[in-house]
């Protein structure tokens, strides 16, 4: 058996959870960075929380909340500006992907002055400033991963700073910051968290190891994604839906994510559909594309998602992307060819088995949209 597995964010999770572990921000000095999005930290409690205990601490806070849904490298940039000045000790990342991913991209870049590609490639030659994640969104799972997702804004592509040295130190789970989100991020996010499971799982970077962790991520979001196309979502669905995207994190902070996400990233910029729901529109044809190499897993995943087989799948998705626009978006052939260059410049392509060629992708776009 080949093995390797590398999870150093200690997650803790659970109502109030960080007013019961507040000590360790302690632990990493007495200056820090608040990073958030520009609205929902300080409206679901998050924020206050985070602030309360920093206070009862005397540890001096500095907020930053410019951060943009897909954050750009600028905004990174100013962020680590404000990190300098304030002499930040360590970051506090609240909020959706966006937000973790920024504060990520501001640990990084907080102690080195990096520019263009090297933002990217390294070397990071001073360290990275300790963060601490507190997600507010059930998706990306980013509170676990070594990746930050950035947008160049010159090229409206999204690059993926990934180093060891951006895992949180810890990340704070509590289920309560997720309950004030809409229905479309909702369902969005989770079929992000979806996502992540399934291609970890057939990643041809998994392992045993990983796939213990997708199996139970996946069956998880199979028992509650089914609700939300009736909007049930209560404490518990939500508690679940966030534990599973945690799951589904470690998983691809393990195997990466193939085909679908490098698909997904020309959709998101140049289409504007949202991170999540453009994964999703593609995973039914991914699944048409992957079965003849791996049937076995890919019926695992109708087993442990309780669903009969490919069809069933396939309307279960649809259900979900109904609480997007009210029609499915369409593509040109124009923007086939291109998208399908685009994502097979991606180094994630290369951990989809079997992997595609220019052709494979055009096809899998072709089948997902009308054109
Ligand atoms: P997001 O872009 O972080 O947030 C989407 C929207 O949800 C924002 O308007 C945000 O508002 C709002 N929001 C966040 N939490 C909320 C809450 N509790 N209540 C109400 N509204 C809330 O969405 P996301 O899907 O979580 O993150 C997507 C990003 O993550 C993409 O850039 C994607 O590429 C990246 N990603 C990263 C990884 C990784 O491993 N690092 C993995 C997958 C995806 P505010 O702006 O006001 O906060
Ligand atoms: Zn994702």
């Amino acid at each position: 058996m080949k093995l390797s597995f590398y999870m150093p964010t200690k997650v803790i999770m659970g109502k109030e959870c960080i007013e019961h572990n507040k000590e360790l921000f302690l632990s990493q000095g007495k200056r820090t960075l608040i990073v958030t999005g520009r609205k929902s930290a300080a409206q679901n409690g998050s924020l206050a929380d985070v602030v309360k205990v920093l206070e009862q601490q005397g540890i001096e806070h500095t907020l930053f909340n410019k951060v943009e849904p897909n954050p750009t490298i600028s905004t990174v940039q100013q962020g680590a500006v404000m990190a300098r000045e304030c002499k930040a000790d360590f970051i506090i990342g609240i909020g959706g992907g966006s937000a973790l991913d920024a504060a990520k991209g501001i640990a990084v870049l907080a102690l080195n002055s990096l520019e263009g590609d090297s933002i990217f490639t390294g070397p990071y030659e001073n360290p990275v400033l300790p963060l601490f994640a507190v997600p507010t969104t059930a998706g990306t799972g980013s509170e676990v991963t070594p990746y930050s997702i950035l947008t160049d804004q010159g090229t409206k592509r999204k690059r993926n700073l990934a180093t060891p040295g951006i895992f949180p130190v810890t990340a704070f789970l509590d289920a309560r910051y997720t309950l004030a989100l809409s229905h479309p991020i909702t369902v969005n996010t989770g079929l992000d968290a979806l996502s992540h499971a399934i291609e970890g799982y057939v990643s041809v970077r998994s392992n045993p190891n990983s796939d213990m962790i997708a199996r139970e991520s996946i069956r998880l979001l199979g028992s509650v994604l089914p609700l939300l196309t009736k909007k049930e979502t209560g404490f518990e669905s939500r508690e679940i839906l966030l534990y599973a995207s945690m799951l589904a994190g470690q998983v691809i902070a393990q195997t990466g994510t193939t085909a679908v996400h490098a698909m997904g990233y020309s959709l998101t910029s140049f289409k504007n559909i949202d991170h999540g729901r453009a994964n999703a529109l593609l995973l039914s044809e991914y699944f048409t594309f992957i079965t003849p190499a791996q049937p076995e897993k890919v019926s695992q995943v109708y087993e442990l998602m309780n669903l009969p087989g490919h069809k069933e799948f396939t309307t279960l998705i649809d259900d979900l992307l109904k609480a997007g626009p009210g029609e499915k978006e369409s593509l040109t052939g124009e923007e086939i060819s291109r998208f399908a260059s685009l994502a097979l410049e991606e180094g994630n392509i290369k951990n989809t088995l079997p992997e595609p060629g220019k052709t494979e992708l055009e096809k899998i776009y072709r089948n997902s949209f009308s054109t």
